[in-house]
């Protein structure tokens, strides 16, 4: 054994002649060892033995067909396809004609006739099989992604194209496949068995193109993309793979999804096909019921409406193209209603569109972060319709403005509140502060600790949509706030629906528990504010008592109450708010 791995000091590339007529291999030994370090193995075992242990080293193997152990096709089907061998060249020795066709096949890169007659072209052919092997491997390495093996997706995106061209654009379906909060995977389980996930993610990926004939790219950290001939029923066949993809895994913690970009003849250009396709996998990221969905007309429209409202936010920002409504809240405690505070709700005056919607551009301006100019602009429109109020009625009317998630985040809020209400010369008790609930799930403590510092500067705070962001009770008890204000689908059957009563009453009672008032919004029938009134919440806000209406509006009702209720009001908010 020793002499077979026998090496010439100062060569870089190492050879194996694999044959088991030592005749044959001392013959070509002697060709080839004045360029080369040569190995000897008399079979296919010793060869195979030495593969393994010198896989990194070997350059190239010259393989006998015909020997005991293991045979040449053999070792050649063994090499192929392994994938830490399967780099390394393989010449075919043999003296059949029939057999060359076989051994390319089977992946040989070239083959050499024996007898060997003219040791210039073995020599030539020799070098040529491994320079062709090394430049493959550099290519490799650019163009493939280290840690999947999947293609990178500069590489990815001229392969589709190519791909197009010699398959005559048949009709293909890109797909972009990503990992449900991947972040947290790596936080959780440490990078190593992330790493470990993106490998067999990759692999189960590089199985799918290989069978149905497609190419497939890492194209960022946990983001993969995948082109594939169409398939008239994929949305049939997509949980297959799903449930293919999932059991390979292994772990029930993992979940992704995919959007899919089906061609659908518009020669669009394939950045623009996943582009779409991406597009359509990020809409389903928060999507618990979903794990695909597929990119149509419809989605194109929104998603060009929605470029166009980001794109006009600034002027319509400049123009005053966004105006504050306010919606009255009345206390129910007494006999009859009472105001006692407002909700500012922003309505955009679009010049070509009309009236837009909150529920059109809010979460879309949360997703780009545009909304902390928002509810800038929204705050101090209100902040200066307070003080209006207060220099015309003599005193305060508070209103609650919605504080995004985003703003929630921002590290500068109680500063920016501060310079808004001293700029506008009200307190800031008269600015009620909303914020939802499913913020204080997203980062708990710090949304906590950014509550605190505002109440510290005086805000009351309202934790909104009261039910639905999956607050912990004991998490609850510890949270500063100072109302709590029901979501409100639950108050929608509450005359219709004994458990959404009953559930409306437990929430009652948790703000007992947190001695803090209810205020119930979304109430549009008598019927429901005779039944909030006997559970015993506090407050209600909804289109039976009053939609949300222009400031000019508001400043008739309120001197319309006044003028009926004599005072009553100026009684209600000599404390400044009745509800806190
Ligand atoms: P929200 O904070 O839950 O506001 C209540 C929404 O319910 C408002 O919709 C209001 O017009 C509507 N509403 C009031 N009474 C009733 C009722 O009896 N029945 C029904 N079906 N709906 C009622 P709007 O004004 O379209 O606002 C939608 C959401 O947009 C708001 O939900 C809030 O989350 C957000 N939003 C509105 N203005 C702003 C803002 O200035 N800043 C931020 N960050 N978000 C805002
Ligand atoms: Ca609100």
């Amino acid at each position: 054994m020793q002499e077979l791995l026998e090496r010439k000091k100062g060569l870089h590339r190492t050879v194996l002649i694999v044959d088991d007529e030592l005749i044959e291999r001392e013959m070509l030994g002697a060709m080839l060892s004045d360029q080369y370090a040569v190995v000897y193995a008399e079979n296919g075992a010793v060869a195979l033995d030495i593969i393994r242990r010198e896989r990194f080293t070997l350059s190239l193997i010259l393989l006998d067909l015909h020997m005991p152990e293991i045979d040449g096709y053999s070792l050649l089907k063994i090499i192929r396809s392994d994938s830490e061998l399967c780099r390394i060249p393989v010449i075919v020795l043999t003296s059949e004609k029939d057999a060359e066709v076989e051994s390319f096949q089977l992946g040989a890169a070239d083959f050499i006739s024996k007898p060997y007659n003219v040791p210039d072209v073995i020599r030539a052919r020799v070098q040529r099989s491994i320079e062709l092997a090394e430049d493959r491997v550099i290519i490799n390495r650019t163009e493939r992604d280290v840690l999947t093996g999947l293609f990178n997706k500069e590489f990815f995106f001229e392969y589709a194209k190519r791909l197009d061209e010699q398959n005559n654009n048949m009709p293909m379906d890109a797909i972009v496949l990503d990992i449900n909060r991947f972040h947290i995977i790596n936080e959780l389980y440490g990078r190593t068995y992330g790493d470990m996930l993106l490998k067999k993610l990759g692999s189960c990926i590089h199985e799918l193109v290989s069978k149905t004939g497609g190419l497939a790219c890492r194209s960022n950290s946990n983001c993969f993309g995948i082109y594939i001939p169409h398939i008239e029923d994929l949305k049939g066949q997509l949980p297959q793979y799903i449930s293919m993809i999932e059991k390979n895994l292994g772990d029930s913690r993992i979940s992704f999804r995919m959007g899919v970009y089906s061609d659908d003849g518009d020669c669009l250009d394939m950045e623009q096909r996943f582009e779409r396709a991406g597009l359509v996998c990020r809409k389903i990221e928060n999507n618990y019921t979903t794990c695909f969905e597929f990119y149509n007309a419809d989605l194109h429209i929104k998603e060009l409406h929605s470029e166009r409202l980001i794109n006009d936010m600034d002027i319509a920002l400049s123009e005053k193209q966004f105006r504050v409504f306010y919606q009255p809240k009345y206390s129910i405690r007494d006999n009859k209603p009472v105001f006692t505070s407002f909700e500012a709700l922003v309505r955009w005056f679009h010049p070509e569109y009309g009236l837009v919607s909150p529920d059109d551009f809010i979460t879309l301006f949360e997703e780009n972060g545009l909304i902390r100019q928002l509810d800038r602009y929204v705050w101090n429109e209100t902040a200066a319709q307070i003080k209006q109020w207060k220099d015309e009625f003599g005193f305060s009317i508070p209103v609650s403005v919605n504080v995004s998630r985003v703003d929630a985040f921002n590290p500068q809020l109680v500063e920016v509140l501060n310079e808004i209400i001293s700029n506008n010369g009200i307190d800031s008790e008269d600015l009620l502060l909303e914020i939802t609930e499913s913020a204080y799930a997203d980062n708990a403590q710090q949304i906590i600790n950014t509550v605190v510092m505002l109440r510290e500067n005086g805000f009351k705070i309202e934790m909104d949509d009261f039910g639905s962001g999956y607050s912990s009770l004991n998490m609850l008890c510890s949270l500063p706030i100072d109302a709590l204000k029901l979501d409100m689908k639950f108050v929608r059957n509450i005359c219709s629906n004994q458990k959404d009563y009953r559930l409306v009453g437990i929430m009652t009672d948790i703000a007992r528990l947190l001695e803090v008032p209810v205020i119930v919004e979304g109430v549009e029938t008598e019927g429901q504010l005779e039944l909030l009134k006997k559970l015993g919440c506090d407050i209600i806000q909804g289109y039976y008592l009053s939609k949300p209406l222009p400031p000019d509006e508001v400043t008739e009702l309120i001197r319309k109450t006044l003028k009926e209720h004599e005072g009553c009001l100026q009684q209600t908010n000599s404390g400044n708010t009745e509800q806190m």
